[in-house]
């Protein structure tokens, strides 16, 4: 049975990366009918953020990422979070350590920063030299007694080439000379990441371990501890990295790209657009079609697919494609997902008389085709709430022709007579002013979209002075008029 699992650290929020770390370990569970199961690492304490596990969780959960076995479902084979699972890792440092796999170490900080020194000004690639591998009794006491604490480190074999089958990156060798013996357990007890993944990888009954590209160097020394247990490595599959536009690889601290899901999700972009669009960064299926719901992608996704080549985040594209779901999605969802933004930003009060969510619905269904991300409600219909209209230079220029106080003209008197301000019926007042005036088209519409709107673009006419209201639309003529 197929095994996957998302393995984050609760340092932070949800980033692009990892989502897609987890989509792709989801959906490779799930097109082999296989287990999903999200572990929580949270051994490298110092970096730890309070509550971070639980709000990446709730995003992956926004996604439509669904695991089988976790921390808050538990699961047969948990606990799911590693600060839990300290039984385990000692229980196989003490294996290791009795089989003489690993020693203790009890070299300093400052010991090591010598030895680095002089390896570096010999010209060689640094690494722990091992010199406390075979400690006398003595030695060992004296250190104790000077107050050395120990670690646990692995020691690592020599002369061997460890070979890495990933199935992206196809055969890797590493050299184990290239290593030196690493720490498995720090002083104060906890394990190191090399060594806790691979116990829990192998407790958990992990097949196949999707990650970042950037984890491939640690494959290595996982795979020595693999082998030093007893246990049987899972498949490996290291997915490309993700470079921004400049061709870098992205940096969490790079402001000038949105890289948080839950930012996405503040901008009201659509978990299945986010889905759709994450699936694409290093996958493709065969043929040109870019759009699948969470289902195709199931269906189709096979790592055979995941390219070697880094994925290019494109912001823009992300962009276009939520508003691809934005158009595709029922019109009341996105009606939903907009109120919030109307009310923040003081322009609507809910719970909505009926009236008024149906001219929030009218609004809304004005802008759906256009909205490439909901927040963008609020500036494109800020027209809609305005009192007085601000008019560009654009619009100041066309108000100047010389038709236009004729058509406002007429077309207020049209207004005036009317008590009844539906599409239809300004529909007929359109035409009434086409022929008091003999203007048509564009020389007939923009004045009037101009005046009432301030700007020269923009959705339906006749529905926005519907929506923007008889006395709204008098008052706005009429200071355009003088
Ligand atoms: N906790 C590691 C990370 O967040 C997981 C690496 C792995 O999947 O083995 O990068």
């Amino acid at each position: 049975r197929v095994r996957t699992r998302y393995a984050p650290s609760p340092t932070g929020h949800l980033h692009i990366g990892g989502a897609r770390t987890a989509l792709f370990s989801y959906l490779h569970a799930r097109h082999h009918g296989g287990d999903f199961i999200v572990r929580i690492e949270d051994t490298d304490t110092e970096r730890n953020v309070p509550g971070a596990d639980e709000k990446q969780m709730t995003m992956l959960k926004w996604l439509g990422i669904r695991w089988d076995e976790s921390v808050d479902i538990g699961g047969p084979y948990g606990p799911y979070r590693c600060l839990e699972r300290m039984g385990f890792y000692n229980r196989y440092i003490e294996q290791l350590l009795q089989e003489g796999k690993a020693y203790l170490s009890y070299s300093t900080q400052e010991e090591r920063e010598k030895e680095r020194q002089e390896q570096l000004a010999r010209g060689e690639v640094p690494k722990y030299s091992g010199w406390d591998r075979e400690l006398t009794a003595e030695q060992r006491a004296r250190f104790e007694a000077e107050g050395r604490v120990p670690s646990v480190r692995f020691r690592v074999p020599e002369g061997k080439t460890i070979v890495i089958e990933d199935e992206i990156r196809g055969t890797v060798k590493f050299d184990s000379d290239g290593i030196g013996d690493f720490v498995i357990r720090r002083p104060d007890g906890r394990p190191t990441y090399n060594f806790a993944v691979v116990v829990d990888d192998a407790l958990m009954k992990i097949t196949h371990v999707l990650r970042g590209e950037e984890h491939l160097s640690n494959t290595p020394k996982q795979i020595m501890v693999y082998e030093a247990l007893g246990f049987k490595p899972p498949v490996f599959a290291h997915i490309p990295l993700i470079l921004n536009s400049e061709g870098k690889k992205m940096s969490k601290r790079d402001e000038t790209i949105i890289q948080f899901i839950d930012q996405y999700k503040e901008l009201g972009y659509l978990p299945e657009a986010i889905v759709n669009f994450l699936a694409l960064l290093g996958w493709a299926p065969e043929g040109e079609e870019e759009m699948f719901t969470q289902q195709e992608l199931i269906n189709l996704f096979t790592l055979d697919r995941v390219s070697k080549a880094p994925a290019v985040f494109d912001a823009g594209k992300l962009k276009w494609m939520n508003g691809q779901y934005i158009k595709k999605a029922p019109l009341e969802r996105i009606v939903e997902l907009a109120i919030p933004y109307l009310e923040k930003a003081g322009r609507i009060q809910t719970p909505l008389a009926e009236e008024q969510k149906d001219w929030v619905t009218r609004l809304v269904a004005l802008y759906q085709e256009q909205l490439e991300y909901i927040a963008q409600i609020v500036e494109l219909t800020d027209l809609f709430f305005q009192t007085e209209v601000r008019y560009s230079d654009q619009v100041k220029e066309i108000l100047r022709e010389e038709q236009v106080p004729a058509v406002l003209e007429a077309f207020s008197r049209q207004v005036e007579q009317q008590k009844s301000f539906e599409p239809d019926d300004i529909k007929q007042m359109f035409k009434r002013v086409q022929k008091d005036t003999g203007y048509r088209g564009k020389k007939l519409f923009m004045p009037v979209r101009a005046a009432v709107t301030g700007v020269d673009h923009g959705p339906d006419l006749r529905e926005s002075l519907a929506l923007i209201g008889r006395d709204q639309v008098l008052k706005r003529l009429r200071a355009a008029i003088d």
